[in-house]
């Protein structure tokens, strides 16, 4: 702790000084950025190759998000849900179309996306699939992040995010990721869904086998069971489609997402579904303050277009493949696997060499910053505004990290 304090500039331990210590930022204090890159109070500039956990893929300060949010904070920023106001409408009908799905419902971040999620699934059940009342399961996968929320954590199996905050929910049921056979062991007549991460990000970027996920998709179908599909960091773009379901060709009954879909300038996020799964919410029974606010609409409405175009999803696949191709060439030169999808990756370092809090660490004052998640296992997840040169860059960096 002293020692952390000696290395730490001034305007680190200010920023420490008063706030509960529930992260362990690395030693930086950020002012501005722009694009792929930010820049410290001291001047330097660092290539941000975290992306605020894929709330920034389109990169810091959108020109086109950027000026959509100001000219909406000259208008309107608040009305509640209580009166209808004139943002709401386009964004949720061109975020529909964009899931192909029949209706969406905003809220602000991506546990109460999840939230919400587990409660019209729960209603679902209770209504539709006619599970007797206080019966329903939900079926989750092992090594899952959906979020912090007491009722979330309580079908976390990461003991950090879930000890001693308990007396936790019932009504869920955690079977390996990727292993169909104890996910159709697990599924009963009382289960209402099964919720996973088509990539868990937070696990280290953990692409399931091939197969999997259309084996999920056969198995909620022949079982009467949603397939909620929780793609608030795989989602929009990350992986060079719009959804990472989309590349085993598997359509979910409701996808879960936020991160980006606020532009990284507000936090929203949404559940999208069709209506014979989200009609089972009646006025009343579900809603947020802030949910679907006129700011977050204004500016969620541009995200949902600038991916409409399909040129971050190009991207993210043509320079993901760049990204990877330099990353596989340092295994057994510091590294020993390496996973991931799009410009999405997940590293694991030679344990012995130094853990992914170092790497970063050293990444850092390289000018590249990243995030290590456990272990020794560290994650890149670029802006997709980034380019060639900066991928080859940051590569560089991190080979260089690893042999120095
Ligand atoms: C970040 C994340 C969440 C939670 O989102 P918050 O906005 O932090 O509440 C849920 N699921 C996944 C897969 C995430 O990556």
């Amino acid at each position: 702790m002293i020692e952390d304090m000696l290395r730490t500039p001034a305007a680190m331990q200010d920023a420490e000084r008063h706030t509960a210590h529930n992260y362990h930022p690395l030693p930086v204090v950020i002012s501005s950025a722009e694009g792929a890159w930010v820049t410290d109070v001291d001047g330097r500039r660092y290539l941000d190759c975290l992306a605020g956990y894929s709330a920034l893929n389109f990169g810091h300060r959108h020109p086109t998000l950027i000026a959509a949010a100001h000219a909406q904070l000259d208008r309107l920023t608040l009305t509640s849900r209580a009166f209808v106001h004139d943002q709401f409408a386009d964004f949720c009908r061109e975020l529909a179309a964009l899931c192909g799905k029949d209706l969406v419902l905003p809220m602000n971040t991506g546990a109460e996306a999840v939230e919400t999620g587990v409660k019209v699934a729960r209603k679902w059940g209770y209504q539709v699939k006619g599970v007797p009342a206080g019966q329903a399961n939900i079926v989750v996968a092992e090594g899952n992040f959906h979020g912090r929320t007491t009722t979330i954590v309580s079908f976390s199996t990461d003991s950090d995010a879930r000890a001693d905050f308990g007396p936790y929910t019932p009504g869920f049921r955690i079977v390996p990721y990727g292993d169909l056979a104890a996910l159709a062991e697990a599924i009963d007549e009382h289960t209402v869904a099964v919720l996973l991460e088509p990539i868990q990000g937070e696990q280290g970027v953990v692409v399931p086998p091939a197969g999997y996920l259309p084996g999920v998709r056969q198995l909620c179908t022949d079982s009467d069971v949603l397939f909620i599909a929780d793609e608030i960091q795989s989602g929009l773009g990350r992986t060079g489609t719009t959804f990472a379901c989309e590349q085993e060709g598997v359509v979910p009954d409701m996808y879960l997402l936020g991160k980006a879909l606020g532009g990284g300038i507000v936090p929203v996020s949404a559940v999208a579904a069709d209506a014979d799964v989200l009609g089972v919410l009646k006025p009343g029974q579900h809603g947020s303050t802030f949910g679907g606010n006129p700011l977050a609409c204004a500016v969620a409405t541009e995200v949902v277009r600038l991916l409409a175009t399909g040129e971050f999803q190009r991207r993210s696949a043509d320079l993901g493949e760049r990204l990877h191709a330099g990353l596989h060439a340092l295994i057994g030169k510091g590294l020993v696997a390496v996973r991931g999808r799009g410009l999405w990756a997940g590293l694991d370092i030679e344990p012995a060499l130094m853990s992914g809090r170092v790497a970063c660490e050293r990444l850092m004052e390289r000018g590249v910053l990243a995030k290590d998640t456990h272990g020794s296992t560290i994650r890149l997840a670029p802006p997709l505004v980034i380019t060639a040169e900066e991928i080859d860059h940051a590569v560089a960096q991190l080979a260089a990290v690893l042999t120095d």
